[in-house]
């Protein structure tokens, strides 16, 4: 049975949840649970008192309520058993993708929202899970999570706790081994490439397993080619690259340890200094020195917009970015540019870089059209979780 305490929404409010998206905002609520903590599970009514779903209760965020619950009034999200459920179906889509075919060793296991998980990320390197817990009512979850991962063969379990999203106060969880304290670098292959991944002290999780089918991608056009991989981190593109045949692959990145995880990551794969080259830069400076018979720029910046108010200046900065490597191709490059900010949409996005193509004035034909790979589904009511876009452009 579901005891949760009910939060009341205010007359006509309820719309957006009987559309099952998963967040109750502040100003929908009537009547919050005088008995319910940050972190409870709560259920929401409308005004005229229907259950609608059950959720993650965060009196003091914006969104009050994370739902994961729009089925099934009376299940009761305080057994594991619940949550053990709720892992199974997101490893069921996993065993349907099946990676492991295509000589994948890593992946996304739980994708937020997309997995109906809110505040919970969860990405495997071989038998390492690293979880990003980003609620306190996912760090009570926590527990039955970790018992389900343990179960389906994972081993160990690194903590990543975020430090900047203000939600964040009262989750009391440290970073750190939960349990078993398993090795801090892990090799891990990506369709046959191979990687080191530092899931202690690397970026996010440890390594940025949304690009993956853009990686494949640009393996299908490197034949040849000359490429510079700007905001490269750890060589993804770079790697993917050289195992397309690429003559010659150059990482940017402005972190040095992240170049020096490139060069022995190409290492790993084969690849001297005669094809592979990191360099640690600032890739807006390092358009200045770039060679000029570049066939193949990839973009990947971090995400310059973390809220709709930095828009402008995230706009900014991707039209500049744009700009120099459009003017840098040679004709008949290929441009592969990304945007992982949430809140700068494909539309934004693809207008931004419009206005790059119109000022380098260059003749630009978009091919492809990016997104993040399946093991990050986005969920359909939830269009907030379809961060990733990206565009394939011939430069002529
Ligand atoms: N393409 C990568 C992921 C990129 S993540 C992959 O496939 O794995 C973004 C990277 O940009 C991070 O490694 C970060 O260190 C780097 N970065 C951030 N600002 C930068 C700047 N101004 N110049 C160069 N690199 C930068």
């Amino acid at each position: 049975m579901n005891t949760a305490p009910v939060l009341t929404l205010q007359p006509g409010r309820e719309r957006s949840l009987v559309n099952r998206h998963p967040w109750v905002f502040s100003g929908a609520v009537a009547r919050r649970p005088k008995e319910a903590q940050e972190g409870d599970f709560v259920q929401v009514h409308s005004a005229e008192g229907k259950w609608l779903a059950t959720g993650f209760y965060s009196p003091e965020s914006q969104i009050v309520v994370r739902c994961f619950e729009f089925d099934d009034a009376a299940a009761d999200p305080g057994q594991g058993s619940y949550w053990r459920a709720r892992l199974q179906q997101a490893m069921a889509l996993r065993h349907r993708l099946n990676l492991a075919a295509t000589g994948t060793t890593c992946q996304r296991l739980l994708h937020a929202e997309g997995d109906q998980m809110p505040g919970f990320i969860a990405d495997a390197y071989g038998n390492t899970v690293v979880l990003q817990v980003l609620t306190l009512g996912a760090e009570r979850v926590l527990p039955h999570l970790a018992e389900g991962l343990r179960e389906a063969g994972y081993k160990y379990l690194y903590l990543k706790i975020k430090e900047n999203s203000a939600w964040l106060e009262r989750v009391s969880l440290q970073p750190g081994w939960y349990g078993a304290e398993g090795p801090p670098v892990v090799e891990v292959q990506e369709h046959g490439m191979r990687f080191e991944v530092d899931v202690v002290g690397g970026q996010k999780t440890g390594f940025f397993l949304d690009q993956r089918d853009a990686r494949a991608l640009l393996k299908t056009y490197a034949a040849g080619a000359k490429v510079l991989n700007t905001f490269s981190y750890t060589g993804g593109f770079s790697l993917a690259a050289l195992a397309g045949g690429a003559a010659q692959a150059i990482s940017v990145d402005i972190s040095k340890t992240a170049v020096e995880q490139a060069h022995r990551n190409a290492a790993l794969n084969g690849w001297g200094a005669d094809r592979h080259q990191a360099v640690a830069a600032d890739c807006f400076d390092y358009f200045r020195q770039a060679p000029d018979d570049l066939d193949i720029i990839v973009l990947d910046p971090p995400a310059f917009a973390k809220k709709e108010s930095a828009l402008k200046n995230a706009s900014r900065g991707y039209k500049e970015l744009n700009l120099k490597a459009l003017k840098r191709l040679r004709p008949g490059g290929l441009l592969f540019t990304f945007s992982c900010s949430q809140a700068v949409s494909r539309d934004l996005f693809r207008k931004i870089v419009f206005g790059a193509a119109a000022d380098a004035r260059r003749h630009v034909r978009i091919l492809h059209q990016t997104t993040q790979p399946p093991d990050h589904p986005i969920n359909i009511y939830h269009p907030e979780g379809e961060y990733l876009k990206g565009l394939v452009l011939q430069v002529d």
